[in-house]
């Protein structure tokens, strides 16, 4: 085929594509503009999930009746004239491509009335071109109607869902615009109901009941950042512990006031929460970034959600200083994640206790607690929380009693951590505590696990395995890794090479699995009867090791009631 230039019809509707992809993005577009037009009230109403009509008015500046024309011409805005503006945005939008994007798909009617003009004016527009235009009566501000939207591009409408699933996109959108502006009222109304409502009375509090429900929004934590934030700050609200949800989908992250997706500070979350949240479930977290406007690039994507940072590593670490403040000042047993930072280690302030255990020989035989503080760390005295065991229930679970309320620990949870950690921390400096057996073990092993062996012999032999071959398809097994109980070298050694088996990950998880199953056969189980003085061993551990709060394969390793609480449930209070 020659090449042609496409008509301008053509072009706007692949434009548009970019910027409209759903009912949701229109009410975005729409809304966005309102805030930008410094409205207190806005009021959104969709039908049909939005397909049938979108409605969006606001008691903002208004345009004046001989600039509405010109709003729907591309690239038309009020808001950014010169390149070297891109620097410094601070509005929510710069494109000029919105409106006439939504007229080029949708059957548009824009009514405004700006405060200074004693009538409003209107224009209407089908296939993006203005069809009718003229006066009428109406309060000060704007209302877009937006109809039938995509019944022009029969390809995007293919690609919408059901009317339901892109009104709950329309909800999402409007509940996450109005957690950043909490002065600016909002309702939506969906097919004639109310469906939001947020009094815009400037506490995001307010806003996060209606966005995420009145218990939620009451469990959440409140994020600030503190005097060493410098040009990043962070404020928002997270999880406790107790509050996670199986998909991250109500995460919300907003820089310098916009709704934006960043798979960075989504990361950033996520690691944070590593170690503290079971596997699977994340935390509910509402945060807000402000930096300078020119730290960041909005204009990366026609939708303007994402946007990249000049010094994202700073921006990881800030979030994550944030974080690990918030919990430090919650619970001061508290020991962060690990908290890898694209540009390196940051210190962080924190109560971290250094993990390194020291190393022992027998389960519980353990040197008094001290409180070594990790290098970089300030010297901020770590929290001498001493537990007391009061006993054991259900045979599984340590009762104890700290100076803050009454702990649960699942005993061979938490003593499998701890357990981990030593080992992968001897493995790191190469001084892994091997055990000789008295008398070599013939172990036979199949076809994978021979494999397994041969393909894993280096990782093995770090983690203290130690064996020779022997005929046919076995071994002869001479050392294992010190600390596993009585009689259980062999099963130890054939289960970890059938967990390396199934584990294809990077050479490090390797490690974690052989580590993870030892860990596994060397302590304490449930249903053990524990003496006082191994229970008090384990506890001072735990303490020494800053109270990690779950066993290598997710599961929590303790429960914190805390003094307050049980005072409360019982009236006292
Ligand atoms: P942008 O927001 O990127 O400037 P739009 O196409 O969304 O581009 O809007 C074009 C222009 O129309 C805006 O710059 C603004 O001047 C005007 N405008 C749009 N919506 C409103 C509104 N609700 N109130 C006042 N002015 C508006
Ligand atoms: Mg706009």
């Amino acid at each position: 085929m020659p090449i042609r230039l496409m008509s301008p019809q053509v072009a706007a509707k692949i434009a548009a594509g970019e910027v409209v992809e759903r009912p949701a993005s229109v009410v975005k577009e729409l809304v966005e503009n309102a805030l930008d037009a410094g409205a207190t009230q806005i009021e959104v109403e969709v039908k049909n999930g939005g397909l049938q009509l979108i409605r969006v008015t606001d008691d903002g500046a208004g345009i004046p009746s001989d600039e509405l024309p010109l709003a729907f011409e591309r690239h038309a805005t009020s808001k950014l004239w010169e390149l070297e503006d891109l620097q410094s945005i601070l509005s929510m939008g710069f494109r000029g491509e919105a409106l006439p994007s939504i007229a080029s798909v949708a059957q548009v009617l824009c009514v405004s009335r700006p405060h200074d003009a004693d009538r409003a004016a209107y224009i209407r527009l089908e296939g993006g071109h203005a069809v009718e235009q003229g006066f009428q009566g109406a309060p000060f501000g704007t209302t877009v109607f937006v109809r039938d939207i995509f019944q022009n591009v029969p390809a995007r409408l293919k690609f919408l869902k059901s009317a339901s699933t892109e009104g709950t996109a329309v909800v999402r959108t409007v509940s996450h615009i109005a957690l950043a502006f909490p002065d600016v009222t909002f309702r939506l109304i969906v097919n004639g109901r109310l469906m939001f409502h947020s009094p815009g009375n400037g506490d995001v509090r307010d806003a996060l009941v209606e966005a995420f429900g009145l218990e939620t929004a009451q469990s959440l934590v409140l994020v600030e950042t503190g005097h060493w934030a410098g040009l990043i700050q962070v404020s928002g609200f997270v999880s406790p512990a107790s509050l996670t949800r199986a998909r991250r989908d109500q995460q919300a992250f907003y820089v310098n006031r916009r709704w934006v997706q960043s798979r960075m500070l989504s990361h950033a979350v996520d690691d944070f929460y590593r170690n503290v949240l079971p596997r699977g479930r994340y935390a509910v977290a509402v945060l807000y970034i402000t930096l300078p406007p020119a730290d960041v690039d909005v204009n990366v994507h026609p939708a303007k959600a994402e946007v990249r940072f000049r010094r994202s590593g700073e921006v990881f670490s800030a979030l994550h200083r944030a974080l690990q403040a918030t919990w430090s000042a919650l619970d001061p047993t508290f020991s962060a994640s690990s908290g890898e930072d694209p540009q390196g280690p940051t210190p962080i302030p924190s109560l971290r206790v250094d993990e390194g255990a020291p190393r022992v020989q027998s389960l519980f035989d353990l040197p008094t607690a001290s409180s070594r503080v990790a290098p970089g760390e300030p010297a901020k005295a770590a929290p001498a929380l001493i537990l007391r065991p009061v006993g054991q229930v259900g045979v599984t679970y340590i009762v104890a009693e700290g100076s803050d309320g009454m702990y649960l620990i699942d005993q061979h949870a938490a003593h499998e951590r701890l357990a981990f950690d030593k080992l992968m921390k001897a493995n790191a400096d190469k001084a892994v505590d091997v055990q000789g057996l008295l008398e070599p073990l013939a172990v036979s092993l199949n076809r994978t696990q021979r494999a397994t062996l041969e393909d894993a012999a280096t990782a093995m032999e770090s983690f203290g395995f130690q064996w020779e071959p022997f005929g046919e398809g076995a071994v002869l097994l001479r050392g294992v890794p010190t600390g596993l109980r009585d009689g259980e070298a062999e099963q130890t050694f054939v289960e970890a090479l059938d967990g390396l088996a199934q584990e294809e990950g990077p050479t490090k998880d390797r490690g974690r699995a052989i580590a993870a199953l030892v860990a596994c056969h060397s302590t304490v189980r449930a249903g053990q009867v524990m003496t006082f003085p191994e229970m008090d061993s384990l506890l001072r551990w735990m303490t020494e090791a800053g109270f990690p709060r779950l066993c290598p394969h997710g599961r929590p390793t303790m429960m914190h009631l805390p003094a307050a609480q049980i005072d409360r449930n019982f009236l006292r209070r």
